[in-house]
């Protein structure tokens, strides 16, 4: 069976100015007409940067995603962000779920389940995100609680082409800290197989499993080469080019 394509998303949380887009042009001059690349890029900017990047990117193959979205198309939700406005604003693509958003606004599974469904109602991709904290994995409850996840944020109607999971052990966002690469395979592996179970075996074999957490250009080799990591949710090392581009070009032919 033939691999998922791998995704290399950047998710540059509350950083960026118009100026910052520069680094987005940047990527784009080495990306864009560099055939040994095999993996999509995706840059996920602050709400304010979709549409001037989206300008910026026209003619690239750089995808846009928001990093979040309000269940609803529209209404009274002062300073929520509809699916549909990602949309028109240039993104192909949402991240929902993302740990900084489960910790800091409370988000349920049940809340973020109803965001990807909003991301799907929009023809968005719906980046999941799931992972243990520090606590959970000491305490050995790591496949538990991505199950459990993984249960409540994957709506019935996800497929492989509507839907992305990125795993990210929240002990590894933004820390510099990383799990070893068996844990990372065992965890993937477990995912998968939960995939699979829940989607049937073409689908579950199909839909791409991010890693994320502390990806950087001197590690990302190693973990992207694991079995069934196909990609990366990269935040730190995603805002300048020169970093992001050394994970990237881990996915190159030659
Ligand atoms: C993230 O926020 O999704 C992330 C993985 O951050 P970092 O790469 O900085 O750990």
């Amino acid at each position: 069976m033939s691999q998922p394509l791998p995704l290399v998303a950047g998710n540059w949380k509350m950083n960026g100015l118009r100026a910052s887009l520069t680094e987005a042009e940047a990527l784009a001059r080495q990306l864009d007409g560099n055939d040994a690349i095999t993996a999509q890029v995706m840059i996920c900017p602050p709400a304010t940067l979709i549409a001037p990047l989206a300008a910026v990117l026209e003619g690239s193959s750089i995808l846009i995603g928001g990093q979040d979205c309000h269940v609803n198309a529209s209404g009274a939700h002062t300073g929520d962000i509809a699916a549909e406005m990602l949309a028109d604003a240039g993104a192909s693509a949402v991240i929902v779920g993302h740990s900084e958003r489960r910790a800091d606004h409370g988000e349920t599974n049940d809340v973020v389940r109803a965001k990807a469904e909003a991301g799907y109602r929009a023809e968005l991709i719906s980046i999941i995100c799931i992972g243990e904290t520090e606590r959970e994995r000491a305490q050995g409850d790591t496949l538990n609680v991505v199950s459990e996840q993984l249960s409540g944020s994957l709506p019935g109607a996800a497929t492989s082409g509507n839907t992305v999971i990125a795993y990210e052990p929240v002990w590894a966002i933004g820390t510099g800290l990383t799990p070893t690469l068996d844990d990372v395979g065992e965890v993937h592996q477990h995912i998968r197989a939960e995939l699979t179970r829940r989607l049937g075996g073409d689908e579950g074999a199909a839909m791409r499993i991010l890693y994320g957490g502390s990806v950087k250009p001197g590690n990302a080799a190693e973990l992207m080469a694991i079995k069934n990591v196909n990609g990366a949710l990269v935040g730190g090392a995603s805002l300048k080019a020169s970093d992001f581009w050394g994970i990237i070009s881990v996915y190159s032919e030659r």
